[in-house]
């Protein structure tokens, strides 16, 4: 069997905004508008990606916050109904995902060999996170390549973030393994936000873009300077400078 690789990764934002601003008909909510920039990014991604054929799309999303261990979706299939608890008037979207529970599986117990706690959720009606379906559907709104889908830790409240990342070199570590063995062709998708602050009053039409604006300097440059790195392939700086960016930008990643 052909050894089994990483073929990209990508830095998936998710807010909700983006798929109300698309209006897919799963997604209640209707739109005018809004966010092109991003979307218009998201579409160029979205070639790239899919231009690639890969067999699994992989998604770490913050918004499965799981208290003990990493929790991977292990059933062929989950759908419902799912509600953005902060933006419920801007999303409300019916999903249907496909698992490819053999990597999942596979994934959880290389983990688990190299010291991580893991557990499998097999709850038909278990519901995904928007963090998950954001990014599936953005990268790839037909729905037609499997996932795998893994959860947060919830490491900020009970450990530091350096601990954390090193539990998330371990993932990381396990999942390459994983697919290696699998002998299939995965993209990674780190579904996160940045440095992270909501408006606290939303505009009347919530896709009025002349509402939408940085409004912390200070984050915006440490943004800037981790987006920076990742650009000129400063990989290790940015792990080495991770832990601090997440505290001074409030990041979710
Ligand atoms: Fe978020």
């Amino acid at each position: 069997m052909i050894k089994g690789q990483i073929v990209a990764g990508v830095l998936a934002p998710h807010p909700p905004h983006l798929v109300y601003a698309e209006n897919p008909p799963q997604n209640e909510p209707k739109s005018e508008c809004g966010w092109e920039t991003l979307r218009w990014a998201y579409e160029r991604c979205r070639k790239n990606i899919l231009a690639k054929k890969p067999d699994v799309l992989l998604v770490h999303s913050p918004h499965w916050q799981t208290i003990v261990g990493h929790h991977f979706l292990g059933l062929d299939e989950f759908k419902g109904l799912s509600v953005d608890p902060i933006f419920p008037h801007l999303f409300r979207y019916n999903y249907n995902v496909k698992i490819d529970v053999e990597l999942s599986l596979s994934i959880a117990n290389e983990a688990k060999e190299m010291g991580l706690i893991t557990k499998i959720m097999k709850n038909p009606d278990f519901r995904v996170d928007y963090g998950t379906i954001t990014t599936l559907h953005l990268i790839n709104p037909a729905w037609d390549i499997p996932a795998v889908a893994i959860s947060s830790n919830n490491s900020p409240y009970y450990f530091s973030n350096e601990v954390g990342q090193k539990q998330m070199m371990i993932l990381g570590q396990a999942t390459k393994a994983a697919i290696e063995k699998s002998g299939k062709r995965a993209v990674l998708l780190a579904s996160n936000s940045l440095s992270h602050r909501h408006f606290t009053k939303e505009a009347t039409i919530p896709e009025d873009m002349s509402a939408e604006h940085i409004y912390n300097h200070a984050q915006y440059l440490w943004d800037m300077e981790i987006l920076k790195m990742m650009r000129q392939g400063r990989s290790q700086q940015a792990l080495d400078t991770l832990s601090e960016f997440i505290d001074m930008a409030s990041a979710e990643v």
